[in-house]
């Protein structure tokens, strides 16, 4: 049912950010409290079984929808943030883009060794931002317990790649 309703919310821009991208707008969903809540509540139920000790959210998109999931779950929320925007002691990983690389960060003591962590994003593309974010996680001594995502690009095979953690992987809806 939410998948019918979001199908119909999220707005498809061509040609952004450059020619060619069709981008999945899912600005109107934050505008509908209503559908949001309904989104977040699928998102918690289907999670709510694992044994998860923080949801992991990546900048920027993934902060809007990732501290909903916490909250609802009681859980910490664990910022990763694009490159020189933390301010502590953090960690840093690489990945690459179309063109050229990025980098993105976590806090050094947002984990504790063994944690169980939910990676959430807003869209799943070709899984280099998330798989990126399972490296930080790991390397800071903590545990993937999954990804959670709105929206897969399935055309693009994030999901695959990410399946190869051997941990869930889900996204409301599929295109
Ligand atoms: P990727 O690392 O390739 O999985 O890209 C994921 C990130 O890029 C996510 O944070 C998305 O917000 C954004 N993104 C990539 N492609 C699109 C698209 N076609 N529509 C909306 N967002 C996208």
């Amino acid at each position: 049912m939410v998948t019918f309703k979001l199908s119909s919310i999220i707005r498809d821009v061509p040609n952004f950010p450059k020619p060619e991208i069709l981008f999945k707008d899912i600005t109107p969903l934050y505008a509908d409290p209503g559908t949001l809540k309904e989104c977040v509540d699928e998102m918690v139920n289907r999670f709510r079984d694992l044994k998860l000790d923080a949801i992991a959210g990546i900048e920027a998109r993934g902060f809007l929808t990732g501290v909903l999931i916490a909250q609802a779950l009681q859980l910490p929320f664990i910022p990763i943030r694009k490159a020189g925007k933390l301010p502590a002691d953090k960690i840093s990983t690489s990945y690459e883009l179309e063109y050229g690389t990025a980098s993105i960060e976590m806090h050094r003591d947002s984990t504790r060794p063994g944690m169980q962590v939910l990676i959430h994003d807003d869209v799943l593309a070709t899984g280099g931002s998330a798989l990126a974010a399972a490296r930080l996680i790991k390397e800071s001594g903590a545990q993937v317990a999954g990804f959670s995502f709105l929206v897969d690009l399935a055309f693009l095979g994030g999901t695959p790649k990410l399946e190869a953690f051997g941990k869930p992987v889900h996204s409301l809806i599929s295109f």
